[in-house]
């Protein structure tokens, strides 16, 4: 396809999303300017997210490493006068931490103690050696249900591992994660989200955002209080090989 066409049909989307979340907003009493948009742009080529920035989207993500390192390096060399912030949204291990903070500006799924204590290590020696500029955003990633493998703590654990990252100088509280449960009701899951946020807030009240909703359910996710809805496939098309 050329990268015309692209552009265009990826203008048409952008539109066609953006509209969804203002509806939503709309319906649930919100401003449309309380939920930011996030472009899933995993399987895809760092040149759509190129398009994308051209277009006017600052915020990317991705769940995979090693996908990501490649790709953001060759977006920095498609526009390297674009600014725009990346989000890690995918499960992450321990050893992955010290390239992931080269990358990324925002880890939201953190789900474990001992992976946010390799962050703050990673991120301290990346600001040492001038790999990077800032400390690092997090926020936790809950699991909505019981199932294990597709990442996220516990509800009860939050607490105590927003306490032990608020002890860590190079990593920055900012809300919470989820992923609806699959075949479950979207509704249920994001308003237990959304006190789950709540009860977060209280204790510290920085950590504003809500990382919830993505092509199929971001209208459920915006009227239980999302902040940010992550957009793959609505955006930018069927991805040809399944991600996690
Ligand atoms: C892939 C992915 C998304 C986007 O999903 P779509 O259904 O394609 O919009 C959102 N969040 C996470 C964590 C993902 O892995």
């Amino acid at each position: 396809m050329s990268e015309e066409l692209r552009r265009a049909e990826l203008a048409e989307s952008l539109r066609e999303v953006r509209d969804r979340v203002d509806r939503a907003c709309r319906a649930a009493g919100r401003q449309p300017e309380e939920v930011e948009l996030l472009a899933v742009t995993k399987t895809f080529p760092a040149s759509d997210a190129a398009l994308l920035a051209d277009l006017g989207m600052t915020e990317f993500a991705e769940n995979r490493e090693q996908e990501a390192r490649g790709k953001v390096a060759e977006f920095v060399a498609l526009r390297p006068e674009t600014t725009a912030r990346w989000h890690m949204v995918g499960q992450l291990q321990r050893n992955k931490a010290r390239a992931v903070v080269r990358w990324a500006d925002v880890v939201e799924s953190v789900d474990s103690e001992r992976l946010a204590e390799a962050l703050a290590r990673a991120t301290a020696n990346a600001l040492d050696a001038g790999e990077r500029q800032r400390p690092l955003d997090v926020l936790l990633q809950v699991s909505l249900d019981e199932a294990v493998g597709r990442g996220g703590c516990r509800p009860e654990d939050v607490p105590a591992l927003a306490d032990m990252i608020m002890r860590t100088s190079d990593l920055r509280l900012r809300g919470v994660m989820a992923v609806a449960p699959l075949g479950g009701e979207p509704d249920v899951a994001f308003a237990t989200l959304s006190v789950i946020s709540e009860r977060l807030r209280r204790d510290h009240p920085e950590a504003v955002e809500v990382s919830a909703g993505m092509s199929g359910d971001l209208e459920s996710a915006v009227a239980h209080g999302s902040t940010r809805v992550r957009v793959g496939t609505a955006l930018l098309g069927g991805r040809r090989l399944t991600s996690p």
